[in-house]
């Protein structure tokens, strides 16, 4: 995830969405109310409008994901959530500060707030769940539990938030009795189950239609396979080098799906796609039992990793792979290769390849044809090698990084950088690369983990965006009232 003006300008639009009802509920110019009273409301929409469009940030969008990145869209996620629990939060006990309006059923043009048991009730529960689920998602990866039993727990929850706050916000709502408010929020409810559908009724419906075949499986090094899969009916596999696709092996109902960078690179003919998959759990180790001809799923292609970079002017890029984190740079290495455009081949590429022994290490010279490079490099970096190894050896850190840019001879503040690997990798890499006076902006990373929570220089910028954006979210609460 690179920051982009993009990414900026996606932020403000999605502020925008975020404020729509605000700013319809100004528009119809309803009652004057307690100024309390209309913060808290404003709150309470903001808050609700939050918990839709989070329906629409979960990474299954194709073209949000292939516009934005699956890391920008996935914070964006992630950090919204927890804007909906605080200002949810905030919202009923601002009525209870001195001069509340009176808890009352009534129309929309009365000052009072149209609270009954049953919208309070509703309210209540949706917010413990809302609780809940942000709760049980930041300390997903700390629980011992099943990915999929919490991911089937997730969207159950938010389902079951989306309906309680609804029936919130249409019975407690005093500005949501009016017809337009009414139909907006019967409109956003539609959209975010319209998601749902889309995702665990319509895709697996139409992956079952178009399934994929295996054509060959191998072992490409220790523990990591070389899954080949072509598409039943010869459809050409459509995807740009450095996405990822979403695989399920044996049926395609919801839930048992998971992420893989797509190692080939499409040639706009071929139903073929290539992965080069980890066996680390449940769902990898069933590809070491796969066969030829055996069923498989795809949803594809999401992300964006590394377009900016292989299109940039830039004269020296530099890749940085940690294990199984190879498989995207394999796909984009491979379509700079097929280029007839002299000025990508003469590009100074450093590819720096870090895995823990030397039986992790991929073959790429057999996946990639390195030989229409002019000026690659690949360095091995191993951190736990053994005698026969005499290559560089440690992790990727600042003096590691330091010593090999210096030299390959790259320029480390024009040079762009493209790093994908595990989470705890990219972050000791992108902070190497900060402390190096490398700018965010010349990083472009794809984690293979959806967890925020790393201390490292792109989420404090995350972080520091989150918390304007949630304060002007708040200082709108408080300015856009009914005067
Ligand atoms: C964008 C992206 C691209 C990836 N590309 C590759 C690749 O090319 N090759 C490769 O080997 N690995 C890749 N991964 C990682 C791969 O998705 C996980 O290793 C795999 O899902 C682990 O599943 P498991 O059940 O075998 O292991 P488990 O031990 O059950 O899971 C290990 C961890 O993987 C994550 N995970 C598990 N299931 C899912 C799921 N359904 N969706 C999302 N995350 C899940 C969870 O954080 C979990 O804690 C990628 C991940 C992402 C996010």
């Amino acid at each position: 995830m690179k920051p982009t003006l993009l990414s900026f300008t996606s932020l403000f639009v999605y502020l925008g969405l975020i404020l729509a009802p605000i700013g319809i509920s100004i528009q119809l110019g309803l009652p004057h109310r307690p100024w309390m009273d209309q913060v808290s409301s404003n709150l309470g929409m903001l808050a609700f409008n939050i918990i839709l469009l989070e329906f629409w940030s979960t990474g299954r969008i194709k073209i949000i994901s292939k516009l934005l990145g699956i890391d920008w869209v996935l914070q964006v996620h992630q950090l919204f959530a927890r804007t909906a629990v605080l200002l949810l939060v905030a919202h009923p006990f601002m009525y209870s500060l001195p001069g509340r309006p009176h808890y009352s059923p009534g129309p929309a043009n009365e000052t009072y707030l149209g609270l009954s048991s049953n919208s309070f009730i509703s309210g209540l529960v949706g917010l413990i769940v809302l609780g809940i689920m942000v709760g049980l998602a930041i300390t997903r990866n700390k629980s011992q539990g099943k990915y999929e039993t919490w991911r089937a727990a997730h969207a159950i929850m938010a389902v079951a938030v989306a309906l309680l706050g609804f029936h919130h916000t249409v019975h407690a709502g005093r500005y949501a009795q009016e017809p337009i408010m009414h139909l907006y929020w019967q409109v956003a409810l539609g959209l975010a189950l319209l998601s749902v559908a889309w995702v665990y009724l319509v895709k697996p419906f139409t992956q079952s239609m178009n399934a994929y075949q295996v054509v060959s499986i191998k072992e490409a090094s220790h523990r990591i396979w070389e899954l080949v899969i072509q598409n039943s009916h010869n459809k050409t596999a459509s995807y740009k080098a450095g996405q990822f696709a979403w695989l399920k092996m044996g049926n395609s109902a919801p839930l048992y799906e998971n992420p893989f960078s797509i190692a080939s690179c499409s040639d706009g003919q071929s139903s073929q796609m290539t992965f080069l998959i980890k066996d680390v759990g449940d769902f990898t180790h069933q590809v070491t039992e796969l066969k030829a001809g055996d069923k498989i799923y795809v949803d594809a292609p999401y992300g964006n990793f590394g377009h900016k970079v292989v299109s940039s002017n830039s004269d020296e890029i530099v890749l940085i792979a940690g294990g199984v984190g190879i498989a995207p740079i394999v796909s984009l290495l491979r379509k700079m290769a097929q280029s007839d455009q002299a000025t990508i081949l003469q590009k100074k590429i450093v590819l720096i390849y870090g895995n823990r022994i030397t039986e992790q290490i991929v073959d790429i010279a057999q996946m990639v044809n390195l030989s229409a490079f002019k000026h690659l490099e690949l360095i091995n970096v191993i951190t736990e090698p053994d005698t026969t190894w005499h290559g560089l050896t440690g992790v990727l850190d600042k003096t590691s990084l330091e010593k090999i840019l210096k030299s390959s001879g790259i320029q480390m503040n024009a040079a762009q950088y493209l790093v994908c690997g595990p989470a705890v990798m990219i972050d000791s890499v992108e902070n190497a690369l900060a402390d190096l006076g490398v700018g965010l902006g010349h990083i472009d990373s794809e984690k293979f983990q959806y967890d925020f929570g790393q201390k490292n220089a792109r989420n404090r910028l995350s972080l520091a965006n989150w918390l304007m954006a949630t304060s002007a979210l708040i200082a709108s609460a408080i300015y856009w009232v009914n005067r």
